[in-house]
Parts: C-alpha cells; structure tokens; sequence
C-alpha cells in the first residue's frame, strides 16, 4: 500500500512504520517534492483499514496493477525534472543531443562543442550500446562514459547516458547527469530500481511494444526507490509499418500528460530512423506539449558506427532547433537560442570540417 503522510511529525510516521512492519510488509519512506510517502509492500491484507484510521495519514491506497506515485492526480501541475541549469517539464524546451555513440575523443568533443553552441540543454551520447547484431559496435563502455562527461564539462551541457546493468550505476554516477534505460530495458525491474536507488535523474524509454500503463509502471518502479526525477521518452513503437524504423506514437504525449505527471520527452530520431522525418516529428512534438526533444547528431554521419542513418549534420541541429522556436512559443513554451557562435580562431578548422567544409574527419 502507499500511504501519504499528512504531518512531517516524527511520532505518527514512526507508529505508520511499525504498524506495516507488524503487518509483515517491507517499508520505504518516500520524500518527493510533492510529499511525504510510506510504501508497504507486500500483502497488505486487513492493516489497510487499520492505517488509515491512523493519525498522520492523509490517505493509503492498496497496492494494484495501477501506478499511485506516478499518477497524475499525485501533482496535478506536473512534476519537473533538474538537468543541469535547466528543468524539463517548465517553460522551457528541453533539447538534448548528441551522437548515437560516443566512439572518440575528437567526434564527441566536436559534437559537445557544437551543440552547446546551437543551443542543446544536454549532452547524450552511448557507451554501453544495446545492439540488435552482436557483431556490430557495442561501444566505449566506462571510458567512453567518462569521454562523454570530459566532453560534456567542456561544452558546460550535463550528460545523459544509456546504463544497461545495474552492477554499472556504481562505476558510472559519478560521470552522469542523468542515467537513461533504453527500450529494451524499460521493463528490466533490476535496473530500474538500482537507477532509483542511485537518485540521479533518470530518461526512461518506453519499450517498443510497451503499452502506455505499462511505461507509466516503469517509473513508478523507479519512484518507489525514493527517486522522482523521472522523465518519460517516447521513441517510437513497432508496428505493421515498414517503411519507418519505428512509429512515433505522438498519441503518448497528451495521454501520458493526464496518466503521470512526470515530463515526457521525444525522440524522433529512433522514432522514425529517417534523418528527414526528424525535424517534422520533433515539430509535431513539440505541438503536441512534448517537454522535450531528444535528437541524435553526428559530426559526419556517414561515418558513424551507429545509426548515421537518422543522425542529423550539426548544422541541420542549429536549423532544427530554430525551426522549433516558433512551434514552442505557439504552445506557450520558450526555447532560448544563443544568437552568436562563440569559437576562437583557433577552432575554426575543427568547425570546418565539422560544418562539412572541409572534408570529412
Ligand atoms: C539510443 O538512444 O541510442 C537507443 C539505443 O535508444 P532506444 O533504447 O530508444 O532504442
Ligand atoms: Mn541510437
């Protein structure tokens, strides 16, 4: 069961506790910025009906197969998420971007650089790679997660990175901003909860045949170790459709704004896996109150050891996101630019090669 506290007095959340405890149940103490919790779980039987006639409980509600933490009604003007400078899920747009994989120093130091510049609110980029062929690039792994932070820190942008064991969160938190589970690991309960457990934000992925309830029940995983700062990503789910990687579900947006009150965020990159559809469906997010984009970005694309495909040139980021300014104001976002590039001289040759004007790296 959960139960909400109606008091941050000692002495009634001490009887709650042992109350659930004699109950038989395993007791967690919730503090989030919308309230004070007690989770019991386990059978909770007939000491529901005893704890909430208890002092201190605002209400408890039995355990089902619905998310309690998650939901909507818990923070009805929506919860926001702390990245860097920025807080996804208020006015402002979230943009986060960066390589499908981090594969060297040069690529994602270049990357970083770049779209800081064009105005990215976070890094990401892959070390530990959930590939479909085990033959293909299966990335850096620890070293390529402390590149990214290198890189990241030298940019001033906060990075996201994908984690796909939890023995790795250990190693791996001190060099992360946010830790993402990717698709194929949205329902591996060990992980979430190690993630939970480690209390950094968290990008959670919404599996590919995932339905929305059970996307929101991932996080609520993650909220029940103590950690709130949960953003949801819609990247797109598989369908009869061929001619598209994956199908953006812009559906899940409005649906999950009145489901959870977390923010959602989208990727149009994995969503579509066409370097073409990303600007229209990241627009066509944004309209729809998407909190946030996610978009894969890539020095030289053709070259990259993972999903060049659907990686965007850096200067098709800068018009992406100038492209987005007016969607986002039209739906009463903000999306602040920086309007100067600032390079020194001795950059420039980087940049040119980066913009393509000097051949490929
Ligand atoms: C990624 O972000 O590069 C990735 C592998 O995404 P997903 O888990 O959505 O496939
Ligand atoms: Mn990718």
């Amino acid at each position: 069961m959960i139960i909400k506290l109606s008091t941050q007095d000692a002495e009634p959340r001490q009887a709650l506790v042992a109350a659930l405890e004699e109950a038989g149940l395993e007791v967690r103490q919730l503090q989030f910025p919308f309230g004070d919790f007690l989770a019991g779980l386990g059978t909770s039987g007939p000491a529901l009906k005893k704890i909430q006639a208890m002092a201190g409980v605002a209400w408890a509600r039995p355990a089902g197969s619905k998310p309690i933490l998650a939901a909507r009604e818990l923070n009805p003007g929506g919860s926001r998420v702390r990245l860097g400078r920025m807080e996804i899920g208020g006015e402002t747009l979230a943009l986060v971007a960066g390589p499908c994989s981090v594969e060297d120093r040069e690529q994602i130091f270049t990357t970083a650089r770049f779209v800081a510049a064009f105005g990215a609110t976070a890094l990401r980029g892959g070390a530990y790679k959930p590939r479909s062929s085990p033959y293909a690039f299966q990335g850096l792994g620890q070293a390529g997660v402390e590149l990214l932070k290198e890189a990241g820190d030298a940019a001033g942008l906060p990075v996201v990175t994908e984690v796909m064991e939890a023995g790795d969160v250990e190693a791996m938190a001190p060099f992360v901003d946010c830790f993402q589970i990717g698709a194929r690991n949205m329902s591996n309960s060990p992980l979430l909860k190690a993630v939970g457990r480690c209390g950094k934000p968290v990008l959670l992925k919404r599996g590919p045949s995932a339905t929305l309830a059970e996307f929101v029940l991932a996080a609520e995983y993650i909220m029940l170790e103590g950690n709130a700062q949960v953003i949801l990503c819609e990247r797109g789910i598989r369908t009869f459709e061929t001619a598209t990687r994956n199908t953006l579900d812009l559906n899940a947006i409005p649906v999950l704004k009145g489901m959870t009150h977390l923010p959602v965020v989208v990727d149009p990159s994995h969503g579509t896996g066409l370097r073409h559809a990303v600007s229209p469906m990241a627009r066509a997010a944004v309209a729809a109150g998407a909190d946030g984009i996610v978009v894969e970005v890539h020095p030289d694309p053709a070259s990259a050891l993972s999903d060049g495909e659907q990686s965007l040139h850096l200067p098709e980021f800068r018009r992406l996101a100038e492209e987005l300014k007016p969607v986002a104001e039209a739906v009463g976002r903000r999306l602040d630019l920086p309007e100067t590039l600032p390079f020194a001289p001795n950059q420039i040759p980087l940049i040119r090669r980066a913009m393509g004007w000097g051949g490929s790296r």
